[in-house]
């Protein structure tokens, strides 16, 4: 283990993308090998040291930062092993956690393969999206990181470990799961609150008969250090073909994604089925306008899709996508097109632009940034844009919102420029929270609940549901000093 305590070496592990400032440790702990983390881990325990995992700090919310104590990183811990076939259609690559995701990405389609899950962040270790449950773009037929963790190998603040298989240990119908760790079994109670059944990335995973490891990933740094995993891949499509819609009025921009999901939920051969449908409204089109001259004046939303293609079936595809545009009122004429992976490459650095703009302003004010990460049940999208709109209208300030329309998960970004107006934005988050647990959704479909969303994972699941959090944190991590004030106040382990 490398010990590093030069504040100016180790200051770069106090940022991450929430701009969140004051973050301190007394040292970073570097991981050298896996066989590093059980003693260090034994003997943070013993002296009750707060340990926070950091993995590449590109999160939202504050959670791989430390305020006091250690900080271990795995970034050495970043090897990828080779592609192994299982059948025509499946293959798995077992990665260390430090590993970073594009490097994932890139050595399975090497080789002719895909990890789906595609955050627009790909510097980001796999680590830190298996901890976050990240998911992407291509969620709308992908599915998030989850859907694609096989097996992953953890090790606990006791200083033993598990190595984790999908379907190998699930919870009883009192929320027991017994495994077995190098030191042998332990038993865990899955904590009880209400999620909704929909893209979810709130609170500890604790569906009915959860396999155990679900319940580690999305866990956000607190109950164990992932070292391993063992991810599967899918064949990678072999071109793709996609969009970006320019719409002159909001209704438009819905009733053409309603239409298409209409279509694209009885997946059929040659036709519409995208990989992604994502949403930008006006100011995030404004707000990189200049960079981007296709954009018109008068546009009030746009709608970027991406199909995968894995056959020779591009001109059928681009004639059915045409006719759905067409029967939308739109001119194909004025819809930026993308035919092949290349030109498509520059649709994901117009989606990327966007975050990129609102982190240099959130960087710029010095004050955190305020982005909403709520996801609705179908049919409930509209009215929370709606209240949105409502509320940022009456706040007057800088927002705009994009995202993942095919789910029903959009990101409101409000932008503060001075502590009364972030207070104010705060205020402004927790009631677009509330209605949308109203509607029965989530505060969270993506980037998690870290130390900054804690008051609107409330609205979820109460005080009574912190509490459950804290007793079944306290279960699995008995020292009590990982991930601290990750997902729960860590008010609630005293
Ligand atoms: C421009 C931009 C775009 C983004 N877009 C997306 C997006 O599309 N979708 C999305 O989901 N997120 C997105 N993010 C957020 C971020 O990339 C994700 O949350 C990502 O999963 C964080 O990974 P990381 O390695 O940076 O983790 P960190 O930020 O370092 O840490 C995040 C959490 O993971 C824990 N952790 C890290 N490694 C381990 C480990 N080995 N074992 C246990 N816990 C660990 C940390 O303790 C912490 O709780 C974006 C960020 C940026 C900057």
């Amino acid at each position: 283990m490398i010990i590093k305590k030069d504040f100016d070496i180790i200051q770069n592990y106090f940022e991450d993308n929430s701009g969140v400032i004051g973050a301190h440790a007394e040292f970073a702990a570097v991981a050298e090998s896996e066989e590093d983390i059980p003693p260090f881990l034994t003997e943070m325990a013993e002296k009750k040291i707060p340990v926070t995992i950091a993995g590449a700090l590109t999160g939202n919310t504050a959670s791989g930062l430390s305020f006091g104590g250690a900080v271990l990183s795995l970034e050495r811990l970043n090897a990828i092993g080779n592609v192994r076939i299982i059948d025509d259609k499946t293959a798995e690559i077992t990665v260390q956690a430090g590993a970073r995701v594009q490097d994932i990405k890139d050595k399975s389609y090497a080789e002719g393969w895909m990890y789906p899950p595609d955050p627009t962040e790909k510097n980001a270790a796999i680590g830190g999206n298996i901890a976050t449950n990240a998911s992407g773009g291509r969620g709308f037929k992908f599915g998030v990181t989850r859907d694609y963790v096989k097996g992953l190998k953890v090790i606990f603040t006791d200083g033993s470990s598990a190595r984790v298989e999908r379907g190998k240990y699930f919870a009883d119908n009192e929320g027991k799961i017994y495994f077995d760790t190098d030191r042998g079994k332990k038993e865990i109670i899955l904590p009880k609150y209400y999620l909704p059944s929909i893209k979810n990335a709130a609170g500890y995973y604790n569906y009915p008969n959860a396999d155990l490891i679900d319940v580690f990933i999305g866990s956000d740094g607190t109950l164990c250090v992932t070292v391993e995993a063992v991810l599967k891949l899918i064949p990678h499509f072999k071109e793709v073909f996609g969009g970006i819609i320019f719409f002159d009025s909001r209704q438009k921009a819905y009733d053409f994604v309603n239409k298409v999901k209409d279509i694209a939920k009885n997946r059929q051969k040659d036709s519409v089925d995208p990989m992604s449908l994502e949403y930008f409204d006006k100011n995030a089109l404004l707000l990189i306008g200049n960079d981007y001259p296709v954009i018109p004046e008068n546009v009030e939303a746009g709608i970027m899709f991406e199909q995968d293609i894995y056959e020779d079936n591009f001109d059928i595809l681009m004639e059915k996508w045409v006719e759905v545009i067409e029967s939308s009122g739109v001119d194909t004429e004025k819809v930026w097109f993308a035919s092949n992976m290349k030109e498509q490459e520059e649709f994901r650095i117009f989606r990327h632009r966007i975050p990129e703009r609102v982190n240099e302003k959130v960087k710029k004010n010095k004050i955190p940034k305020v982005g909403t990460d709520f996801a609705v049940p179908e049919g409930k999208l509209s009215e929370i844009v709606d209240f949105c709109d409502k509320e940022f209208e009456a706040a007057g300030l800088f927002n705009l919102t994009f995202g993942h329309i095919g789910e029903n998960h959009l990101h409101a970004n409000i932008i503060a420029s001075n502590q009364e107006e972030y207070k104010k934005t705060r205020d402004m988050y927790a009631r677009i929270a509330q209605k949308a647990v109203e509607l029965g959704g989530t505060v969270s479909a993506e980037h998690g609940i870290g130390k900054l969303k804690h008051i609107f994972l409330e609205k979820m699941v109460g005080k009574e549901g912190f509490a459950e959090m804290a007793k079944f944190k306290k279960s699995i991590d008995n020292a009590n000093i990982l991930g601290l004030d990750n997902i729960f106040p860590k008010q609630y382990l005293e």
